[in-house]
């Protein structure tokens, strides 16, 4: 079957194809850079890794746009608070957010774009939604006027009808779910930073921001729009009713939404203060791969709850693949080919490739590999599995990791690559010939201490990380 999508805006599964037939035009609420993003919000942003993946896999190109949140409230206050430029208060926390994104192998985005280079493209929004008796005026800000917008809670699936008279909000987070004009343009305040606009003098509210840089990438119906279950309501009904009143054209075709990372029974989130940031687990010496795993085994459309042992569970996972992927590439196996043995293969294979385009089903995917390589390491112990069977159980183990991408090892400073073992087990295996020992359990031991695990089995000489 082909690729669906639940569409959080029609409430069912679509089959999904990109507008124009080969790229995908998709956009993704990026991180308030105000501190260090932690691994709830890095759960939301691994469910858009695997998603770019899967819609590769299909065939699509992408345009991916990523927006980075460098001006609101808790900014502003941080930034005034230390003295610093917006700036200079949130450039630290963007590298961070980019350093730690690559640790988790989240791959890059074709355009990041940042909140505070868009401030005149705002402006000019705002004008037009003005220009269409869209707004109003108080007090030196401009407010979204919501029952201007019949098909306000579309997205939320909320009836306001005969509640959108509603009061005015300031600030950037909503409290409850209750329907109020929102702010698109601040008025300054003393002593917090600025522009001079038409507008008068202020800075933008937060929702405007995407529409904005959504729109000016692009263009006016977008294929993808992401974000965590948090975003839905306000942010991007409001996105919606800022893009719409616009252009008059529906804004995203696919809305994709990402549940919560928990932990206890609740929301994984910095006002709570229940959060570990990546640097965090890392500290505590768990790879990084282990807790890409943890994110994306889960289906993104169910809670995960965090938890140490499930960490755990994620790293040994990870060994038993790759001690899979070790034997496969090291044993000796009999000539020949065995049918049973290419069945289950294209039966896995066949199940993996349903599990990611049932709605990035990681959990179904997940589980067609796993069964895969206990049948196989039966059969291989048994010897029903054959030299000519590599190949397509290889085939199986790339495309897994084309998308969870855990197999290869993340090193440590100072580690050894693969090259560099190869070329000391080779002088190993010299050394041996020439009768040295001494040498090569040198080699042995050198190999130990950086964590290289070498076996002599009848196979060969095999290697593994610790
Ligand atoms: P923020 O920096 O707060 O704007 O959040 C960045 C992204 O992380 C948004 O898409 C949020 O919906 C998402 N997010 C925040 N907390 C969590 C959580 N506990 N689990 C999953 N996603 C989250
Ligand atoms: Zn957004």
């Amino acid at each position: 079957m082909a690729l669906r999508f639940y569409n959080t805006l029609t409430q069912r599964l679509e089959e999904f194809r990109p507008l124009d037939g080969h790229t995908v035009r998709m956009y993704t609420c990026g991180p308030t850079v105000y501190h260090y993003v932690h691994i709830g919000n890095f759960r939301t942003f691994s469910f858009q890794d695997v998603l770019r993946r899967v819609l590769r896999m299909r065939g699509w190109k992408l345009f991916h746009v990523m927006n980075i949140t460098d001006v609101d409230d808790k900014i502003i206050r941080n930034a005034v608070a230390e003295g610093k430029s917006l700036r200079e208060y949130t450039a630290p926390y963007t590298e961070a957010f980019l350093e730690d994104a690559a640790k988790l192998r989240l791959e890059r985005p074709e355009k990041l774009v940042f909140a505070t280079d868009h401030i005149p493209d705002m402006v000019e929004a705002i004008r037009r939604l003005a220009e269409r008796q869209h707004t109003y005026e108080s007090e030196g800000s401009v407010y979204f006027r919501i029952s201007s917008f019949p098909e306000y809670g579309k997205l939320s699936h909320t009836n306001f009808s005969g509640n959108l008279a509603g009061a005015r909000v300031d600030v950037d987070e909503y409290e409850k779910a209750d329907a109020r004009d929102f702010v698109l343009w601040k008025a300054r305040k003393p002593g917090e930073p600025y522009w001079d606009t038409p507008l008068g003098p202020g800075r933008p509210g937060w929702h405007i921001e995407c529409s904005v840089m959504a729109m000016k990438y692009l263009g006016e119906t977008i294929d993808i729009h992401t974000g965590g279950v948090d975003l839905i309501f306000p942010h991007h009904e409001n996105e919606i009713a800022q893009s719409e009143c616009i252009t008059g054209k529906p804004f995203a075709r696919f809305w994709l939404h990402a549940e919560h990372l928990m932990v206890e029974g609740q929301k994984m989130s910095k006002s709570l203060g229940n959060f570990y940031t990546l640097r965090d687990i890392l500290a505590r010496g768990w790879a990084p791969e282990a807790i890409r795993y943890l994110l994306i085994s889960a289906p993104y459309r169910k809670q995960l709850n965090f938890t140490f042992d499930g960490l755990k569970a994620a790293a040994s996972a990870i060994e038993r693949l790759r001690n899979f992927q070790t034997r496969l590439e090291t044993e000796r196996f009999d000539p020949g080919i065995d049918e049973d043995q290419e069945q289950r293969a294209a039966k896995a294979l066949a199940d993996y490739h349903e599990g990611l385009d049932d709605d990035l089903n990681t959990a179904d995917a997940l589980g067609a590999v796993f069964e895969f390589i206990r049948e196989t390491n039966i059969a291989m112990d048994q010897g029903r599995f054959r030299a000519g069977n590599v190949a397509s159980a290889k085939k199986l183990l790339g495309d897994f990791d084309l998308v969870f991408d855990v197999l290869r090892p993340t090193l440590a400073e100072g580690a050894l690559s693969d090259e560099e073992v190869e070329a000391l087990l080779k002088e190993r295996t010299e050394a041996k010939k020439a009768r040295d020992f001494a040498r090569a359990d040198q080699i042995r031991a050198m190999l130990l201490e950086k964590g290289i695990v070498v076996e002599d089995t009848r196979d060969g000489v095999r290697w593994k990380r610790r």
